[in-house]
């Protein structure tokens, strides 16, 4: 069985104070056995952060370069994460692919370069609005997975994260049923073109408007879990996804940004 896995990414957001209140609060955060945490801050504060969090929760960063070392300013390389003891990179972003011009090769180049380095990769993936409205996401995201497919060989250390466009930072959160159907497609492409093993072992996550709230609203429609201990917000979304069989976790934006809430989403499969 595939292990949960819960990456909450930072983006660009966070000062010393603010950062430092996050790791304290994440130290409280009993991590459940069989779900992997990682948490990706922005590059600056990585190192702090590494050094000031438990050890069971790992540090991402949020992007990596193609080379070891040399004359690329601004960049940074896995190998440089390896010497702060970041085992971890977030790529392909949807925010990367939009604002930084990332292609589904790059996407993919990058990947190959971190593993090689040793760094294990969270690797997004997800289709825009005017692309599900086209009915193309299978497309868009067997696409985007082909890229990183037709670079890599050995997908022991990749996690996919199917983050839609549309559900990022919009509050809008896919329907389970959206985010299975879509992890199935990937599962099944995974299958037919790098092997079942893939297809059955990479851990497929969740990413988009995952919120320790947003579950209120459709909990409701989640009767079987009414006796279940746990309040009526914390049924909801997040179990219902957190209980589909191809869901394996979640990439969580904003509300990884407080330790309480993204500690509601750790504990989401109980
Ligand atoms: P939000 O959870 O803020 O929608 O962001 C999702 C995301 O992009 C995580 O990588």
């Amino acid at each position: 069985a595939r292990n949960f896995f819960i990456g909450g990414n930072w983006k660009m957001n966070g000062s010393v104070a603010q950062v430092k209140s996050l790791v304290e609060g994440l130290n409280t955060i009993n991590v459940p056995t069989q779900t992997e945490v990682v948490v990706s801050p922005p590059a600056l504060y990585i190192d702090r952060v590494r050094a000031n969090l438990k050890k069971d929760i790992g540090v991402a960063a949020q992007n990596s370069y193609v080379k070891a070392s040399g004359a690329y300013t601004g960049e940074i390389s896995p190998e440089q994460l390896k010497d702060l003891g970041i085992n971890w990179v977030i790529l392909g972003h949807s925010e990367r692919r939009e604002y930084f011009a990332e292609s589904d090769k790059f996407v993919g180049q990058k990947t190959a370069h971190a593993l090689k380095a040793g760094v294990s990769v969270i690797a997004c993936i997800g289709e825009k609005l005017e692309e599900r409205e086209a009915n193309i996401t299978s497309q868009v995201v067997t696409r985007q997975l082909k890229g990183i497919a037709d670079e890599i060989n050995d997908w022991t250390n990749v996690v996919v994260a199917y983050e839609p466009v549309w559900a990022i930072g919009t509050g809008k959160v896919a329907t389970p049923e959206q985010a299975e159907e879509v992890h199935v497609t990937l599962r099944a492409w995974l299958a037919s073109n790098v092997s079942q093993k893939v297809a059955d072992s990479v851990r497929i996550i969740y990413g988009g408007s995952v919120n320790a709230k947003n579950a209120a609203e459709l909990g409701k429609h989640c009767n079987a879990w009414a006796s279940h201990s746990l309040t009526h917000s914390l049924i909801s979304l997040l179990f219902l996804i957190a209980t589909k069989p191809n869901i394996d976790g979640f990439l969580v934006g904003g509300a990884s940004l407080k330790a309480t809430d993204f500690n509601t989403i750790v504990q989401a499969r109980l």
